[in-house]
């Protein structure tokens, strides 16, 4: 189970999106390295993503530029959330 970082809802892992933020920065889809984010894979939670959000999840410091990165994978990925 995860928990979605914009409404808290907890679903299976496989109804949920994940992007992590590498140590230089990089956004990505799926699990990998470094802390991620999760998402609820169906729904409007992604448009509604903010900078206190992605703090929150990655405990550390997030900028307008990371929200722009995540919403820019999620744009990719609408048409499947199953990426892992
Ligand atoms: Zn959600």
């Amino acid at each position: 189970m995860r928990t979605c970082v914009v409404c808290r809802t907890r679903r299976d892992d496989a109804e949920m999106v994940r992007a992590g933020r590498d140590a230089h920065g990089t956004w990505h889809l799926g699990r990998g390295v470094g802390r991620g984010i999760w998402w609820c894979g169906e729904g409007s939670c992604g448009p509604a993503l903010r900078v206190g959000h992605v703090a929150r999840a990655l405990r550390a410091e997030a900028t307008e530029g990371d929200v722009e990165a995540v919403r820019g994978l999620m744009a990719g990925s609408g048409s499947n959330p199953r990426l892992v």
